[in-house]
């Protein structure tokens, strides 16, 4: 299937990683999207942050470790039956959006997955870039209320 990737945002998951970017600025803060594919639609219900303790202004690594206990503690208490991972999400402390870095990781990552997988990078000035990967290939991305 080809096309655009239609996304929904739901505003919990915007906020969350809206404060947690504007608390760790000026250094990066990142984590997981949680939420579910439903035909076609990437649906994102939460984020959570995994904090980074070596983070810097331009980096954020996930940590494996602190990630699966993260999304275990998230799954645990979200308590939805299509809950899951759907991606990741990290800031810049700059009006850039994601790098040529960002886009090879999301895309290796997808790898994994048969459904897209998504990558948002909150910019400085609050804008969310939104990027999908499937098989291993970038696609467009349109956001769509739900
Ligand atoms: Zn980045």
């Amino acid at each position: 299937m080809t096309g655009p990737v239609p996304v929904v945002i739901h505003s919990d998951a915007r906020q969350t990683i809206t404060k947690a970017a504007g608390h760790a600025a000026p250094l990066e803060a990142g984590g997981l999207l949680l939420g579910w594919w439903d035909s076609g639609r990437v649906i994102v219900h939460a984020a959570v942050e995994v904090v980074d303790p070596a983070a810097s202004g331009t980096s954020w690594i996930r940590r494996e470790n602190l990630a699966q206990q993260a999304l275990d503690r998230a799954m645990a208490a979200l308590e939805h039956p299509w809950m899951g991972y759907v991606g990741d999400w990290h800031s810049h402390p700059a009006p850039c959006g994601a790098s040529v870095q960002d886009l090879k990781s999301i895309r290796m990552a997808s790898r994994a997955y048969p459904q897209p997988l998504l990558l948002i990078v909150h910019r400085s000035d609050g804008v969310l870039d939104i990027r999908a990967a499937r098989r291993g290939r970038s696609q467009i991305v349109l956001e769509v209320t739900a």
